[in-house]
Order: C-alpha cells, then structure tokens, then sequence
C-alpha cells in the first residue's frame, strides 16, 4: 500500500528532523562536534519515543563516511546501509529474545574484532533491563574496558532494573513523551507536505491514542489514511481507534454540571454498548478537565476559537478548585483501571467519585442541602457528597429517599386525597378490545363466592403464578400508572378479575390516577390476550408491595455505594485533606 510507504519515509533521519528530545540531540551533537564521545549511551523513556531511532542516526554519525559528525550525509553507502539495516558493524539485538549469557558471549566475542566496513561497530541492545543477571556480567567486563573501535548504546523502558555497576558505565540520558501538540503539529506538517486532506481533530485524536509515542502516532496515521480513503477525518479516526467521541466527555461533564447521576450513568452505558474504552475515555476526560482548567485562568493558551466555544459552559459550570480535584480524580481512576474488577466498575467508580465531590452551586438550589456550613468552613464544606441539587435531582423510582420507604410519597399529601379514592373501584374492561367478550360477565359482581377454587389452565391465574411482582416487572405500564400499580399488593386473581390493594400509604395515587385501573386492566387484557377485571382497594396491606421490595433493593444498593464510597480510600484521602464531608444519605446507587 502506498501509504504504508508514508511512516517510513517520515522517520527521522538525522538529528534536524528528529521532533522532540532537544536535550539528546544537543547533548550528542555538542558530543560529535567536539570528538568526546562516550562508549556506551543509555536510552531511558517509554516504547515509541526514538530510543531506536536516535541509535541509528547515532550510528549513522559515527559511521558516514564525511566523517564522524552532527549531520551524517544520508547519501554515503554506511548511512544508506544503517537506514535499510543492513551494515555489517551496526547490530539491534532485542534483549528481550536474547537474554541469555550465551547470547551476550557471542556478541561480545565479535564485538573484539574491527569492524567490517565503517569506522565503528555500533551495538544497540533494546530491552536491555531484560537480560539475565550473567549476560550483564558478561557485558559488564566489556564496558569497563572496551575496545576502542566499539560504541554500545542500550536502551529500556525500565532502567531500574539495570545493575547500578552497568548504570555507572553508562552516559544516560532520559528521552520525554512526546506532548500531543508536538505530535499533532508534526502529523499535520507532515500531510500538508504530502497534500492529503485531514481535519485537525482527527489529528488529536490520533495524538491521543499514540499516548506520546511519535512511532505510534505516525503508524496510526498511516492507517487513519488507508482507512479514510486518502483522507483523515474525525469520524473515521474515531472509528478506527474505537476512540471516545469529545460528546461523550461533554455529555458527562454537562451531567455533573447539573448533578444527574442518572444522565451521568446513562453515558457511561451508552459508551459500554459501543464497546468504547473507558481508559481512553479517563484520558479524554483528563485532557478536557485540562484544557477547561486553562481557559479559565490563561484563555490564550487555547488559539482555537471553536475550541474554547465548546469548553465554554464548563468553565461557568465548575469552579477552578473542583477542576484540579476531579482532575486528580480522574487521572487516579485511570490508574486503578487494570486493578478494577472490569472497565466499567472502574469507569463508574470514578464516576460516582466526581459526583461525590462536586461542588455545591454557591447560595444556589442545594436543595437536600444541610442548612449552612458553619463559617469558616465553608470553601471545604462546598465538597459535600453528592448532595441533591432541588428539582434536577435524581430520585429513587418512587420519589422517595431509602430512609423515607414505606412512608408517603413526598409531596402528595395525605387526608383528603387519599380518602377520595377510599370506596374499591371496579371498572369494566374495555368492550371494544373484545368484540366477543361475555357482556354478561363485565356488569357481574366480582366474584368472591369460591376463594378458594382452583383456577382452570385456561385461567390467567394460572399462568400468573400467584406472583404479581413477577407480572407487574412484565406489563409495559406508564409512570402514573406503574407508580399505583407498584404500591399495590395482589389479594386474588380469578375468573378474569383481579383483585389489588392500594397501601392506604398510597391511597392518593387513587385519586390523581382516575384512569389508571383502565390502563392496568387494558394492559392485562392485552398481556392475557382474554378480558380482565381489576378491581382496586384501599387498605393496609398485609404484603410486600413491588414498591417496597424496589424500595429494600434501593436501600441496599444505596448502602454498597456509601460502603464502596466511604471504604475508598482514594475518598477518605480527599476528605481528610479538604475536610470535606460525604452527605452518605444523598449518595446515589449505581
Ligand atoms: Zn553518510
């Protein structure tokens, strides 16, 4: 493919067009001018960061035949050969498939012999924290006196596992991630020159996904070209790498804003669908916390106009303070990632964290808010637990906290609503449904004379199994509705007539649901394809309504989330560092 072709040809070559790591270039160029060379160089830095190119320039500059120099030529047959590596006197050995002492040996063996055809053998062993504790022995002697003729550089990305002896033996020097502006600008300088097409956002995504490796980024490039059909778009982009779409981050960070922990999770499942990864979502969500962090206190470190228009809302929305902690919370969340139990119980832990710790709104809703903070107190008091924020906040299914279950519904008063509904109702299935259904049967009493008959199969009783919870979690019911429904308890189902109990708790759902026992009985005949009644009381139940078992369910994944909450001790570090307090009773179950 002739894209391929692009990558390699934009490897650096020489030290003027490598991007990044000035501090290595200058500190060998300063080197090469002044004919002090070191024997043996080591490389430390992450995979991707030019450890292995940087060799080879190195390489090149010792061996191109102007002479040892900064600026090897590329034209002469040593570069050339180093380049397409194949130069006799220029080994790679990866210490990760040759660690052994035997391997070691054997290259030190040749290593006493001059070189073949350039001026130096150049040894560049990769990995090299990956030999065994004999081959370093074995290299060891060589470093400390080695053959003039011999250069070695080593490289890792893990030199505390080097012996301190090879480490003294060595001039080190430590290469940086690149920053993801050095590695858009580079890539987009790049496509200029090559005139292919690209959106600019398309470039961070990739810059992101390189994760500062300008390798990486350069080969997710030429895939992003393949893959766009000689064009680098956003959305393709994103495709390919499975990246999170900046709307995702906006939506979670416009829930947070607004203390919707169920829009809040709503997102993080709607991005489990898509089989996103939440590790690069925390990156993302760092990065935007960043970047939102910035406009706020130097706008002009952020040119793009676009960009800043779409951080906007965020900077009004979160105070500079709740910024760095959710930044911090994020960047934490991303660490523990490999340790949670799956990505998405670490993605929403996080989650939970940031909704926790968000910041009250200052004398704004605060609705569930304890009265006041005493003063003093009151920057680290802003940190409260997941407080509920009036109207927008989330609310368990009934409307009522766990600690107010079983008690009335809050804002529907009791007395003389809940008295209206008081008489049991019975309301006739809806005759048109059933053409042929017995007129007869729906103007007759319901029948309570045999209690204690045994349903017939062709009785909707007996597919119902006497378990109304199970039946009620089937019907497709609207919100009013289902809410009556689910305070009720079943006290007979037979002969096509359904009798519940509405908990006199709950008796103004009655009341403010006058077409409700037609909906239900609606739904019921649909759901048993025959006519059914629903006759409807109000008294004390004697059972457990399915709004009270939800309500028990609530409560108690309510008391894991505080568990988990207050048991992190990620949280109890916040806490104790903001003297912040968790609101335990606001947290809300994931
Ligand atoms: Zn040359």
């Amino acid at each position: 493919m002739a894209y391929q072709v692009l990558a390699r040809k934009w490897r650096p070559r020489s030290f003027d067009t490598l991007v990044g790591q000035e501090h290595v270039v200058r500190a060998l160029t300063h080197a090469l001018t002044t004919g002090r060379l070191h024997h043996a160089y080591l490389f430390t830095g992450t995979r991707g960061v030019g450890k292995t190119t940087i060799s080879r320039i190195l390489a090149k500059s010792l061996n191109c035949v102007t002479g040892v120099t900064a600026t090897p030529c590329g034209q002469c047959e040593a570069c050339v050969a180093i380049d397409a590596d194949r130069f006799p006197d220029y080994v790679e050995m990866d210490a990760a498939s040759n660690r052994g002492v035997e391997d070691m040996a054997s290259l030190l063996d040749k290593a006493v012999y001059a070189p073949v055809s350039g001026r130096y053998k150049v040894y560049m062993i990769d990995e090299v924290h990956m030999l065994t504790g004999h081959a370093f022995n074995a290299m060891l002697k060589t470093l400390e006196e080695p053959p003039e003729h011999v250069k070695f550089i080593l490289a890792t990305t893990d030199p505390q596992k080097i012996p301190v002896t090879v480490l003294s033996r060595c001039l080190q020097f430590n290469l940086k991630q690149m920053p993801p502006d050095r590695i858009v600008g580079h890539l987009a300088g790049l496509l200029e020159a090559e005139g292919v097409p690209f959106e600019p956002l398309a470039l961070r995504h990739i810059a992101r996904g390189a994760e500062g490796s300008m390798r990486d980024a350069l080969s997710l490039l030429d895939q992003a070209i393949a893959h766009g059909g000689g064009r680098v778009e956003e959305s393709a982009v994103q495709d390919m790498l499975g990246a999170v779409g900046d709307e995702h981050l906006h939506a979670l960070l416009a829930a947070l804003a607004s203390g919707d922990v169920a829009a809040l999770l709503a997102v993080a499942d709607a991005m489990r669908s898509r089989s996103l990864s939440f590790g690069a979502a925390l990156q993302g969500l760092a990065s935007l916390l960043h970047r939102t962090a910035l406009l706020q206190f130097a706008p002009e470190a952020l040119p793009d106009e676009g960009e800043r228009a779409v951080l906007a809302p965020h900077v009004e929305a979160f105070d500079p303070e709740f910024l760095q902690l959710a930044y911090q919370i994020v960047i934490h969340g991303r660490d523990e990632l490999p340790l949670a139990p799956d990505e998405y119980a670490g993605f929403s832990m996080t989650l939970l964290r940031l909704f926790a710790f968000r910041p009250e709104t200052p004398g704004g809703l605060g609705g569930g808010a304890p009265s006041g903070p005493e003063p003093g107190a009151a920057r680290a008091r802003s940190w409260r637990g997941g407080e509920a924020r009036g109207g927008a906040a989330p609310q368990s299914t009934d409307g009522a906290p766990p600690s107010e279950r079983g008690a009335r519904q809050p804002g529907g008063p009791e007395g003389p609503l809940a008295e209206v509904g008081r008489a049991p109702a019975i309301v006739p299935p809806p005759a048109a449904d059933f053409p042929d259904g017995p007129k007869a049967e729906m103007s007759r009493d319901c029948p309570e004379g045999n209690p204690g008959a045994t349903p017939s199969l062709a009785d909707p009783a007996a597919l119902m199994e006497g378990d109304w919870h199970a039946l009620l979690a089937t019907l497709k019911l609207g919100g009013m509705v289902r809410q009556l429904a689910q305070h009720c308890e079943k006290l007979r189902f037979g002969d096509g007539l359904l009798r519940l109990r509405l908990a006199d708790t709950h008796g103004h759902l009655m009341a403010m649901n006058r077409g409700a026992a037609e909906k239900l009985q609606a739904e019921l005949s649909a759901h048993f394809g025959q006519p059914v009644r629903v006759a409807i009381e109000i008294g004390k139940v004697a059972s457990e309504t399915p709004a009270q078992r939800e309500a028990v369910a609530q409560a108690e994944r309510h008391k894991a989330a505080v568990a988990a909450l207050t048991q992190d001790p990620f949280v109890q570090g916040i806490i104790e560092r903001l003297d912040a307090t968790l609101e335990v009773a606001s947290v809300k179950p994931l």
